[in-house]
């Protein structure tokens, strides 16, 4: 059931069943998460189940002051505060060492934890309200596209959650970006996101960015295929590429184009992520888009490279990943 997420009634409602080990959903700025306490087991478990995901996906525990960061992490080096205070609440989740009262159910076996204060006021009322952590993957089935409103959730989840507390169309858009921190370490990057590597960099220095290959032993869950639309999806360079696709396969295409589209009329659908070429915009609308392509009457899905830049950098990771079969 969807219900006003900004009613106080709601959130006390939603703490209740969270409190009961019933996993509710909530919006955050990146997208919409499918919460439990972190210190019921059972309901833990039961978000692996209802998403269908799998245990060695680990979770990210939503935070909503440096009180339970502390609670939830051991913290080693003085740089986390610095990022806490630039970036908290916002889209940069932490990967620290885990203090022991976390279960290996959350981490997936390992002695680190991903962690993140949600900039959503929802999200913040909520852990407030049940007065413990979150523990929260993105509220869509394991591999399918990510949900950036309530309806996204209630397509994919139908009633296998009592509760959608509904905050309108996520800000962000895309999921956290992910910083493993390391004492004495260069921070190293395991998934691009919300917030850019650039304005991380500003602030404490170079950033490594692994290869896909030892990212993926770095991050467990960061599969290949994930973010998938149910349609197929192509990547391709520009515009010029689509007669292409429309001469061999006589197909009805949709196509997500960053900016402008010159030739509307051989398309069955479109979307057009931002008109002023604004990254925040185009994240903003990037899974919303995606979910509107998949539902349309498209056969197949064309999606135009988007340039490496800032939040392009995190569109594109997720595109080459829905692109995947
Ligand atoms: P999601 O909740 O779907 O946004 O995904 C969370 C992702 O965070 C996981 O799929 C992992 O890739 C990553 N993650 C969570 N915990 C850890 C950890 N302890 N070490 C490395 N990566 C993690
Ligand atoms: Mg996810």
């Amino acid at each position: 059931m969807i219900v006003n997420g900004y009613s106080y009634k709601n959130i006390k409602k939603a703490a209740n069943f969270l409190k009961k080990g019933e996993p509710i959903a909530f919006p955050t700025e990146t997208v919409y998460g499918l919460g439990a306490n972190i210190y019921n087991k059972k309901s833990v478990a039961k978000i692996f189940e209802i998403k269908q995901r799998p245990f060695f996906d680990p979770l990210i525990v939503h935070i909503a002051n440096l009180k339970q960061l502390e609670e939830v992490a051991k913290i080693e080096d003085e740089r986390i505060y610095l990022l806490a205070k630039h970036f908290w609440p916002g889209p940069l989740t932490l990967i620290l060492p885990k203090q022991k009262r976390i279960s290996y159910l959350i981490t997936a076996g390992l002695e680190t934890v991903a962690i993140r204060m949600p900039s959503n006021i929802i999200a913040l009322s909520l852990i407030q309200e049940l007065n413990s952590p979150i523990a929260a993957p993105s509220a869509n089935l394991f591999t399918h596209l990510s949900p950036t409103t309530a309806q996204h959730v209630l397509k994919q989840l139908g009633n296998k959650t009592k509760l959608i507390l509904d905050g309108g169309k996520t800000t962000c858009g895309v999921e956290s970006t992910i910083l493993s921190i390391e004492k004495n370490k260069k921070p190293v990057v395991l998934r691009m996101g919300g917030l850019p590597i650039e304005n991380i960099e500003k602030i404490i220095g170079k950033i490594i960015i692994p290869t896909k290959k030892s990212r993926k032993v770095l991050a467990p869950g960061n599969l290949k295929n994930h973010y998938a639309p149910q349609k197929p999806l192509i990547i391709i360079n520009n515009e010029k590429e689509i007669p292409k696709y429309l001469k061999n396969n006589k197909q009805k295409i949709g196509y997500l184009a960053f900016q402008k589209i010159n030739n509307k009329k051989i398309l069955s659908d479109y979307k057009i992520l931002s008109s002023q070429g604004d990254f925040k915009e185009a994240a903003s609308n990037f899974f919303d888009y995606l979910h509107q392509l998949d539902d349309g009457p498209a056969e197949i899905i064309l999606a135009e490279k988007i340039k490496e830049v800032n939040l392009g950098k995190a569109m594109m990771e997720r595109l080459i990943k829905a692109a995947h079969r």
